[in-house]
């Protein structure tokens, strides 16, 4: 291997020219290759003795050459898309500066951005005495808040487990899998989490939430949680905050907001309403690597209440790491289900330096532009159709000009037939029985042309005249 440094420069030329690369329209956002096809292209096992720095450097392209481009302005697929400069230094930087965020001791400056983003969130969200943590995903933060939850109910559940307690969870039917998830390791249980009824935009019906759970409490069962999701995976929809606040207020509930993909929504002054009452809540998930573009992982856990959290998590047995001290009140791994934990706040803390406040609103109100764009284009095309109405960043809409005998089925073979064209990324999902395909704006960067080009693309495929069943 050459010197350190030569391999670090080459490597950093090529990640510039890799981000060359995601703007040039010649580019393909995917190459698509079945996993045993492209595991019989590729060497992928470890050897006796170190590469060569060519080899290495190799390697690194065959990474690149075969990794989908999230950062491309075709990639629409996921609830994060496009590139964050300041993210991926800072990104650099963690695994440069390689610690734990545990103790101040190993993590000071880290230590003091966290605390600092903690309370920003917080008061974004409008708890004013709040507290938090930084996770790794929001579903993870879904599962630490309902842990709280579970120990608020039930204060013998730390020691003594949940025993035959039947504790009861109230979402969404259109709710983020992670509370099945959640429900599933703090011993409650799949069957315990209800789902309850939403409207035809996908909101949780009020009246629905309360009848779920006086029938559970008529069935003897312990309801505890009740969750709102702002910003729905599918269809992107808010459900009503203040009314579900009022319900988990009256019959003494938590009460959590799962943020993941909308949380965001507050940074903007067009769509802030859209969470109104978040002070209400007692905990909120933030997802910074979502709408706010910071590389994975980036996420944190709000509570508006201090000291639940470290109640809940901490147990005995950790005085080899958390010394009593001074200023043990700064070491943030006692509030954490980690016990090693990357820094992931600075990359937030250097996005919202780089871009400010002021950036990061004009960002979410131009991605509401392009979603104001995307859906005019899908009702001027008579080929096209939404397929649910558009509530904020999220547009369904599906491929209907044809003599298909069966649109779903087609409408899989289209973006099937997209992604292999490596031309678009684009999800899809069922929709009321229809399946749709999910356009997300989650890039920034995108322009009115790079729609333009996906919307094209659509219909090349959609038009083309090999036989779809
Ligand atoms: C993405 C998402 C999650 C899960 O977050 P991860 O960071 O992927 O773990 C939870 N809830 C909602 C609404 C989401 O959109």
């Amino acid at each position: 291997m050459s010197e350190p440094h030569e391999l670090l420069s080459k490597v950093l030329e090529r990640v510039n020219r890799y981000l060359v690369e995601n703007s040039d329209s010649n580019t393909r956002v995917v190459q698509c290759h079945p996993p045993e096809a492209l595991k019989a292209k590729i060497d992928l096992s470890i050897p006796e003795q170190g590469v060569t720095v060519d080899r290495f450097l190799a390697l690194i392209e065959t990474y690149l050459t075969y990794s989908v481009r999230t950062g491309h302005k075709q990639f629409f697929n996921q609830l994060f898309a496009g590139f964050n400069l300041p993210g991926l230094i800072g990104e650099l930087l963690i695994s440069l500066t390689n610690t734990s965020i545990a103790t101040y001791e190993i993590a000071p400056i880290a230590t003091l951005i966290e605390q600092e983003l903690i309370h920003t969130l917080n008061s974004l969200i409008g708890f004013t005495q709040g507290e938090g943590t930084f996770v790794t995903g929001g579903s993870n933060a879904n599962l630490v808040a309902m842990m709280c939850a579970r120990n608020k109910m039930l204060p013998e559940a730390k020691h003594q487990g949940i025993q035959s307690n039947p504790l009861t969870v109230f979402v969404s039917d259109q709710a983020h899998y992670s509370f099945l998830k959640a429900a599933n390791v703090l011993g409650i249980g799949l069957n315990r989490v209800i789902k309850v009824e939403t409207d035809d935009q996908g909101r949780i019906i009020p009246q629905a939430l309360e009848n779920a759970i006086a029938k559970s409490y008529a069935s003897g069962e312990i309801p505890f949680f009740v969750a709102a999701t702002a910003g729905t995976t599918v269809l992107g929809a808010f459900d009503p905050l203040i009314e579900m606040a009022q319900i988990a207020q009256k019959y003494n509930l938590w009460f959590h907001i799962d943020g993941a993909w909308g949380g965001a929504a507050i940074l903007s002054d067009r769509v802030r309403h859209l969470l109104s009452g978040s002070e209400l809540a007692d905990s909120f998930t933030w997802d910074a690597h979502k709408l706010m573009g910071v590389p994975f992982v980036c996420s944190a856990l709000l509570l508006r209440q201090p000291g639940m959290l470290t109640q809940t998590v901490s147990n005995a047995d950790t005085d080899y790491l958390f010394h009593d001290h001074a200023d043990a009140a700064y070491d943030l791994g006692i509030m954490s289900l980690q016990c090693g934990r990357k820094a992931d706040a600075l990359k937030l803390w250097l996005a919202w330096q780089y871009y400010g406040k002021r950036g990061y609103e004009q960002r979410i109100n131009h991605l509401l532009e392009m979603t104001r764009y995307a859906t005019k284009k899908v009702d001027e095309c008579l080929e096209l159709e939404l397929v649910a109405p558009v509530q904020f960043l999220n547009v369904c809409f599906r491929y209907v000009s044809t003599d298909a005998p069966d649109l779903d089925q087609f409408n899989l073979e289209l973006r099937d037939r997209l992604v292999k064209s490596g031309k678009s990324l684009v999800n899809y999902a069922l929709i009321n029985g229809k399946i749709a395909l999910r356009l997300i704006l989650a890039n920034p960067e995108i322009a009115p042309t790079d729609l333009d080009q996906f919307f094209e693309n659509i219909l090349e495929v959609g038009r083309e005249p090999k036989s779809f069943t």
